[in-house]
């Protein structure tokens, strides 16, 4: 079962896909920013729009739980980033992104990586330097 909601340009009738959305769309406020692949329109989708959206079209039988991990890992992301400043705000939400993604997606080292090169751009202003041993 898929949630998608629709894309923003009135001419497009692509349909995205809800759980990648909040899963690969670049941190933008609180909501994401993805880029139709139909249209090519860069739309930008609240947290609380993509909620909504599957909220209504929820069915109450059948619940896929990694739909709830979903939410309540994106509500965990917004209420940590809340405090930080802007450009604070989206590393250091990348960083969680991808820790909690790490052991779901078949790339675990990778996404730990990736998270670890975030946290330190967050911290020393630059990306993760790799010391060769
Ligand atoms: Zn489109």
């Amino acid at each position: 079962m898929t949630r998608s909601i629709n894309c923003k340009n009135e001419k497009c009738n692509q349909y995205l896909n809800i759980e990648e959305i909040m899963r690969y769309g670049h941190p933008e406020g609180m909501g994401f920013k993805v880029a139709c692949e139909a249209c090519k329109q860069v739309n930008i989708f609240s947290t609380s729009e993509l909620e909504t959206h599957i909220e209504k079209t929820q069915d109450k039988i059948y619940q896929p739980s990694h739909y709830n991990q979903g939410i309540e890992t994106i509500s965990f992301i917004e209420q940590t980033i809340k405090d930080y400043p802007p450009e604070q705000a989206y590393l250091v939400g990348n960083t969680l992104k991808y820790l909690s993604r790490a052991p779901h997606k078949g790339s675990k080292e990778e996404d730990l990586k990736k998270a670890r090169n975030y946290l330190n751009r967050a911290i020393e202003g630059e990306w993760f330097k790799e010391v060769k041993k």
